[in-house]
């Protein structure tokens, strides 16, 4: 599918800071647009229906996945999760910047579809760091830090089929680099002829 937008594909193990370099990206640039995701799971602590998730039953997920409602959806910590196909099509079709934070079964479907999708890995700098930030967030029980863990390991074995990695171990540095990388796209010739469209044409360039 072609379309004027950059889909941005982010994907790291939990605790890698995904989340807030997202965020801190969002505030920084309000071109990129999150993209609210489906999920099976109860909403957590403040979460709201239609901010963070659209919260949905098996039956209405199951009515979905049957209508072909998704560009990708997954099996993640056993509850389901899904991009609505629609929104991101509508979004990136109209030119628009968007950006999934999914896990990678995600992240590879929609490169099936959105060819031109940005995939970008998010890694901690070290297993001990890793594990630290899983600690020091206070969130999991030891068990549970244990599991995320041992699925990290899987995940991080496939930074390989992203385009971009970013390893996060100064905030800073890193959502440097995450800027860097929306920039650069901004840069491409098909999105500078779009946006400059002006400045081509005087310029006699095709
Ligand atoms: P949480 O339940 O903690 O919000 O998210 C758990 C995991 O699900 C995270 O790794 C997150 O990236 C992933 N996730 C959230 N939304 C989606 C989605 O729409 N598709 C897929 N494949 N993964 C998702």
């Amino acid at each position: 599918m072609d379309y004027p937008g950059n889909l941005y594909v982010v994907s790291a193990p939990s605790g890698a800071g995904k989340s807030s370099l997202v965020k801190a990206l969002r505030e920084l640039d309000s071109l990129v647009q999150p993209s609210v995701s489906h999920t099976t799971r109860a909403p957590r602590g403040q979460e709201k229906h239609g901010r963070e998730y659209f919260f949905t039953s098996d039956q209405e997920f199951d009515a979905m996945v049957a209508a072909n409602g998704f560009v990708e959806w997954a099996n993640v910590h056993g509850r389901r999760y899904g991009t609505s196909r629609k929104a991101i099509e509508d979004r990136v079709g109209q030119g628009s910047d968007v950006i999934l934070e999914i896990d990678f079964q995600g992240a590879m479907q929609v490169k099936k579809t959105f060819a031109n999708a940005v995939l970008i890995f998010i890694l901690p700098p070290s297993w001990e760091e890793l594990r630290s930030r899983l600690e020091r967030r206070g969130e999991d029980e030891a068990a549970v830090i244990e599991t995320r863990l041992v699925n990290a390991a899987e995940e991080m074995a496939q930074a390989c089929n992203f385009d971009f990695v970013i390893i996060n171990e100064v905030f800073e540095r890193a959502l440097f680099d995450l800027k860097s990388i929306v920039h650069a796209q901004r840069l491409k010739y098909a999105a500078q002829r779009r946006a400059r469209a002006d400045t081509f044409e005087s310029l006699h360039i095709p």
